[in-house]
């Protein structure tokens, strides 16, 4: 006699919830897979959502599955317009209704995999429901509507990643932009001093940012703010976060966390061990092993196959991961992986963090770009925390070198021996991710003492400026004196005995601290150096509203 097929229901068919359902088809050709989806499409990218604003990427070219395609390939039963609304772990049935006709359905399950995603914050203002969120393909079609109908004035709120890639591509479809955002600095999962440099891209795109902005009411026509300012406002599009869908595992008795998110095991099932729970729904754990709402596309993807691996019986399991992420912002990159200063500095840890301004790639080769990278390492252990990067070419591949360190536990000070791809058109022979690794080391070593952007002008110090004439002539730091480094063994007698040295962007302020250190002056540097400190004053002022 032959056992009856294993039933299996996934709820949510995104990119969880998909990856689930078709990982599971490849290890099992007899189950029956049930796919419901309360929206009218699946497997539609969901990243890919604001780049259809600027025309750069076809409505049609989100779609990458249709149930039809899904049952011809994989013999999946996927129910779109099919909202899952009780979940009875006792009979083991889920109920629902579909969406268009209001017709209940109730499925049994042997398995049941939940993947419902997370849905917008909607801050309470009066008048915010007119603003769009951008989640969904319809969310989209109707923002896209909307953008093409009415004038010309956007009003963003919210200057997270949605934020700032819908104004990318709102003000590259020509609109006029302005980004509002509630908390100090644009992009929060990076470090102020990194932000600024974020800003200041959107600035000079014509991307109106203003940061520390209380939106009070949304109107017909216009966005109020606390600040008494009132902006014109066609279109409002709303990207102030968004927070687990988890009310079905709640109602279920599925443990939620209190601030909210499923909770799961490491083979990502729920507190009932039928009930897998993965993508945007839950609460992972960040590389300090902390809980951590981690809403992303990757960690999505990665679960959906862990919670197919482990349901069919094959070892898998989902550990603490750093949380990576990257986005465009015009001609400019921003990332991070793993945790901010900030956040370290919130688990009570004291963290040390390096700042280094390289060239994409060798300087002689034309073409070079840009790059600031910040590392955030435990200096006794050479422990990575996390790292940020922002820049020109190259910043994306810096970022996975990074977190592939930090996934692999790669010490700060090892960055050094990473054996890199080179040649001038692509980096240099010391890369950029090398050269965080000897600034750790010397770190490490205690050969250097790098002071922070905002230590510097408490430090008590003399401060010495080691570039040229006319590079301190074009700005330097309140009070700091200019002894270009070749003049300064000459100087040295001259000194403070206790002196910060610092450079355009630390490399002659390394060279320098070295120099006095061993004429018996007792030298600290300036992370990053002066580039730094400019982004670090940048980021403490508000950008008021335009
Ligand atoms: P987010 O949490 O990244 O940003 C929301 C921002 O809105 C925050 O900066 C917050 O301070 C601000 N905000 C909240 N209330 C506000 C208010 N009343 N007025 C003004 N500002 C307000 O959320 P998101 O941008 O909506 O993105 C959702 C999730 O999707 C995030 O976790 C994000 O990382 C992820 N995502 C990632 C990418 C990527 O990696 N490229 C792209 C899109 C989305």
């Amino acid at each position: 006699m032959h056992a009856s097929p294993l039933r299996v229901i996934v709820i949510g068919g995104v990119a969880g919830g998909m990856s689930a359902a078709t990982r599971l088809r490849r290890l099992n050709e007899t189950a029956l897979i049930t796919v419901l989806e309360r929206g009218p499409y699946v497997s539609f990218a969901n990243c890919g959502l604001p780049y259809h604003l600027s025309g750069t990427v076809g409505r049609d070219d989100l779609l990458l599955h249709t149930p039809d395609s899904l049952q011809t390939r994989f013999n999946l039963d996927v129910r779109v317009h099919h909202e899952a609304l009780q979940i009875d772990r006792a009979a083991r049935t889920v109920t629902g209704r579909q969406t268009l006709t209001g017709e209940p359905f109730t499925l049994p399950y042997d398995r049941l995999i939940l993947s419902p995603g997370a849905h917008a914050v909607r801050p309470p203002i009066p008048g915010i429901e007119r603003a769009f969120p951008l989640r969904t393909v319809p969310d989209l079609d109707r923002l896209k509507a909307a953008v093409d109908t009415a004038g010309p004035h956007v009003v963003v709120i919210g200057a997270g990643f949605i934020g700032v890639e819908a104004a990318e591509n709102l003000r590259a479809a020509g609109r006029h932009v302005t980004l509002l955002e509630a908390g100090p600095q644009v992009l929060p999962p990076l470090d102020p001093e990194l932000a600024a440099l974020v800003h200041q891209e959107l600035d000079r795109q014509g991307v109106h940012v203003a940061t520390g902005a209380a939106v009070t009411r949304v109107t017909d026509t216009h966005v109020h703010l606390h600040s008494g300012a009132c902006l014109p406002a066609d279109v409002v599009v709303l990207a102030a976060g968004v927070r687990p869908s988890d009310q079905l595992a709640r109602d279920a008795g599925l443990d939620v966390a209190t601030g909210g998110g499923i909770l799961v095991n490491d083979h990502l099932q729920t507190s009932d061990p039928l009930i897998y729970a993965v993508g945007d729904a839950i609460l992972t754990r960040d590389a300090l092993d902390q809980p951590a709402f981690v809403p992303l596309a990757w960690g999505a993807n990665r679960q959906g196959r862990v919670a197919a691996d482990h349901l069919m019986g094959r070892p898998a399991s989902y550990g603490p991961h750093p949380a990576t992420a990257i986005a465009r912002i015009f001609t400019l990159t921003a990332g991070s992986t793993g945790l901010n200063e900030r956040q370290v500095r919130a688990a009570g840890l004291t963290p040390t963090v390096i700042h280094t301004h390289p060239a994409s790639h060798a300087g002689y080769y034309p073409g070079a770009q840009g790059l600031h990278l910040k590392l955030v390492f435990d200096a006794a252990t050479g422990r990575i925390y996390g790292a940020q990067a922002v820049g020109g070419d190259g910043t994306d591949k810096r970022l996975d070198v990074l977190a592939t360190a930090l996934h692999a536990g790669v010490r700060a000070d090892d960055l050094a021996d990473l054996p890199l791809a080179y040649a001038p058109p692509y980096g240099s022979a010391k890369d950029p991710v090398n050269m965080l690794g000897y600034v750790a080391q010397n770190v490490m070593d205690g050969l250097t003492r790098p002071l922070q952007w905002h230590e510097a002008l408490s430090s008590g110090r003399q401060l010495i400026d080691v570039r040229s004439a006319d590079e301190y002539r074009r700005g330097h730091l309140p009070g700091a004196v200019n002894i270009p480094l070749d003049t300064l063994r000459e100087q040295a007698p001259h000194l403070a005995p206790r002196v910060l040295v610092y450079c355009q962007v630390g490399q002659r302020g390394h060279t320098a601290a070295l120099l006095l250190n061993q004429l018996g002056v007792d030298a600290c540097t300036l992370s990053g150096g002066y580039l730094t400190w400019q982004a670090g004053q940048a980021s403490l002022t508000p950008a008021a509203h335009p």
